[in-house]
């Protein structure tokens, strides 16, 4: 779900389409909605870096279950900025964690980050990373840790970030914001260039927040 550096010309649905990612949450509209239950299991991860961000690739087993339809978590990455806004508020840093369920629906999970005190799973996690050009790496990943306390939610049906942008994706962002610290955010930046793409309009989309 990354990013559009260069469009071709031919871009298609990234310039034409009417339910694209991300967006600017600015007035959600209040539902009751499935909770959120994620059976999260710390395992092995790839990690890799694509030129664009740092890929954690999951062992199979980690899944999100909405209503008691199980998705499974594939790979999380990192964004800077953090692409979807809320009421304006651009976050430097989101996490996008990718589920996939059996009928082959693509969910989206985003974890804001604002500045402020260290976040204790970025701490074990940062050092971690390769940079660009470096080979692949295996590491253990609770990617439990890496949630918010609540489960609060907004919704929205949107699209790949990047090329080619393909619709029908399900978004699920995350209320509660978490924090990482200045040198954790610096630590980010210097591995990732700015690879957020710009909010894209809702052409009448609801966004839904959970009650
Ligand atoms: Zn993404």
């Amino acid at each position: 779900m990354l990013l559009a550096l260069a469009l071709p010309a031919h871009a298609g649905l990234c310039e034409s389409g009417r339910q694209q990612s991300p967006v600017d949450i600015v007035a959600p509209q209040r539902h009751t909605m499935p909770t959120l239950r994620f059976d999260y299991r710390a395992g092995p991860a790839r990690v890799q870096h694509d030129g664009h961000t740092v890929r954690l690739r999951v062992a199979a087993g980690s899944r999100l279950l909405i209503g008691g339809q199980p998705y499974a978590l594939q790979q999380l990455h990192f964004h800077l900025p953090g692409g979807d806004r809320l009421r304006g508020e651009d976050f430097p840093m989101a996490m996008h964690l990718l589920h996939k369920s059996r009928s082959g629906q693509l969910l989206a999970l985003v974890l804001w980050f604002r500045l402020g005190a260290e976040h204790p799973a970025l701490a074990r996690l940062l050092p971690e990373l390769p940079a660009q050009g470096e080979a692949e790496r295996r590491l253990a990943l609770d990617a439990a840790a890496l949630l918010p306390g609540e489960r609060g939610y907004f919704a929205y049906t949107g699209s790949l970030t990047a090329p080619p942008c393909t619709e029908g994706v399900q978004w699920l962002l995350a209320q509660q914001p978490q924090t990482l610290s200045a040198a954790q955010l610096q630590r980010l930046a210097s591995l990732i260039a700015p690879n957020a793409r710009a909010p894209q309009p809702l052409n009448g989309r609801a966004v839904r927040e959970s009650l």
